[in-house]
């Protein structure tokens, strides 16, 4: 197939020579052996250059291979096939009796590329969603198959691995028994005298909104399990109807809310499954820092309203659980994650992402891997102890750099 190929949000146009879409292990070896340059595509929602090919590359989609999704309701684990989507995998989970630990915002991205971004849910116990994965199994640059579990000492580079070391065809993914969950919306949350440690533990996941147009948060969605003793949450007033976390929008796509108890597929979300998002009129960027450091990162960010608001369609803070992947953005540190959705003008949105990296610069800020961000490679190199590691590790499997493509070779430099 040939002809120009866009990421979801429509910002990145894939300089890909052709967009391949093979039916079966068999025909993605072949073509992944033919080819010198390389790269595969999940379900284009990253907002960068991170699945870029570069010009002469080939972008292989393995969306059109079989859409394996086996349960293992004894050993509670699932092998989910490299093309499968979070909405798919749910429900066949689900059905067997069992949930995901964690699902992200949105349920219509693909497994394989959340977990290589290091994408999360929420949750100060909840773990990124790369830290449910068992078993990763790749198909190598020379078209050779390399299954890497937990007992491998690669398994730490292997999930988050921005599709630097291969194809990932399949993945295996802990599974715990099916929970129910209460969506509950308040709003008005002061950032005067925040504890944010408090108001973060408070539910199973916590998301805090606010578009900087004034102090504090318009919206807290507190997600409360419900074999689970709940919390108070004193510190806002509960939302008389349901809300979208843009100021003004329709809540018709969000996951039921008003505190009506559901399934965990079905309230960990914010968006429902069943609303096919076809393109976004945004741009996303996210940092993730040591959880301490919150306080001081809000005060940062309210001291930034009068830059940020102008340009900003939400700005989301989430927490995420440590986990030992060496390319994860909570990598060694329970995070606070700052997530800012955008309007979709690159050139006014540059500048506004530059000034939130220097007002974060000495927390440690680390980014969303799927993300906006102007972040120098030095810095990135600062802040991932273990990138030389991930450096050999890549080498190791893909010797002459078929899957390694401009962003990825930035990232690693002189690693
Ligand atoms: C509306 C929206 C909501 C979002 N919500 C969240 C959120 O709640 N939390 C969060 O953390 N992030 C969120 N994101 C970001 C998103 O989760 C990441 O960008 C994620 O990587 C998307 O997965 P994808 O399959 O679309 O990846 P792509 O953009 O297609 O690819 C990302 C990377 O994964 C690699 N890759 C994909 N599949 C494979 C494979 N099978 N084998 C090898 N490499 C592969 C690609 O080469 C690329 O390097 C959101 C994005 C959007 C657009």
């Amino acid at each position: 197939m040939t002809g120009s190929v866009t990421n979801w949000a429509g910002n990145i146009v894939y300089a890909a020579d052709e967009l391949h879409r093979p039916r079966s292990l068999d025909e993605l070896r072949a073509l992944i052996a033919a080819r010198a340059k390389v790269r595969i595509l999940g379900s284009g929602h990253s907002f960068n250059e991170i699945a870029e090919p570069g010009p002469g590359g080939v972008l292989i989609s393995l969306s059109a291979l079989p859409g394996e999704v086996d349960v293992d309701t004894a050993a509670r684990t699932v092998r989910v096939g490299g093309g499968v989507r979070y909405a798919e995998l749910a429900r066949v989970v689900h059905g067997h009796g069992l949930a995901l630990h964690n699902m992200a915002s949105l349920p219509h991205i693909s497994v394989a590329g959340s977990v290589a971004t290091g994408t999360h849910g929420s949750g100060v116990a909840n773990g990124s969603l790369a830290s449910a994965v068992r078993e990763v199994e790749l198909l190598t640059a020379d078209g050779s198959a390399v299954r890497i579990g937990r007992a491998d000492p690669r398994f730490d580079g292997s999930v988050t691995a921005l599709g630097a070391l291969g194809a990932v065809t399949a993945l295996t993914l802990g599974l715990e028994p099916a929970f129910r969950v209460e969506q509950h919306v308040f709003t008005e949350l002061p950032l005067e005298g925040l504890d944010f440690e408090a108001v973060a533990a408070a539910a199973y996941s916590v998301s805090l909104f606010t578009d900087w147009r004034a102090p504090g948060f318009r919206q807290v969605w507190l997600k409360r399990r419900t074999d689970r003793a709940p919390v108070d949450f004193p510190w806002a007033r509960p939302a008389t109807e349901a809300l979208h976390p843009v100021p003004g929008m329709p809540a018709v796509h969000c996951t039921r809310q008003s505190g009506v108890p559901g399934p965990w597929h079905e309230r960990l979300p914010h968006f429902r499954a069943d609303f096919m998002p076809s393109s976004g009129a945004e741009l996303q960027s996210e940092y993730l820092l040591p959880r301490p450091y919150a306080r001081e990162a809000l005060a940062a960010l309210d001291a930034l309203r009068a830059t940020v608001a102008p340009v900003l369609q939400t700005c989301e803070v989430r927490t995420v659980a440590a986990d030992a992947q060496w390319l994860s953005p909570a990598y060694g540190r329970d995070s606070v994650a700052l997530h800012f959705t955008w309007t979709d003008d690159t050139a006014a949105v540059l500048p506004v992402v530059r000034r939130v990296e220097e007002a974060l610069g000495a927390l440690e800020a680390r980014p969303h891997w799927g993300k906006v961000f102007t972040m120098d490679p030095g810095t990135l190199r600062d802040r991932y102890p273990r990138l030389g590691d991930f450096a050999a590790l890549a080498a190791g499997l893909d010797p002459a750099g078929k899957f390694r493509n401009a962003f990825v070779g930035a990232v690693l430099g002189a690693a």
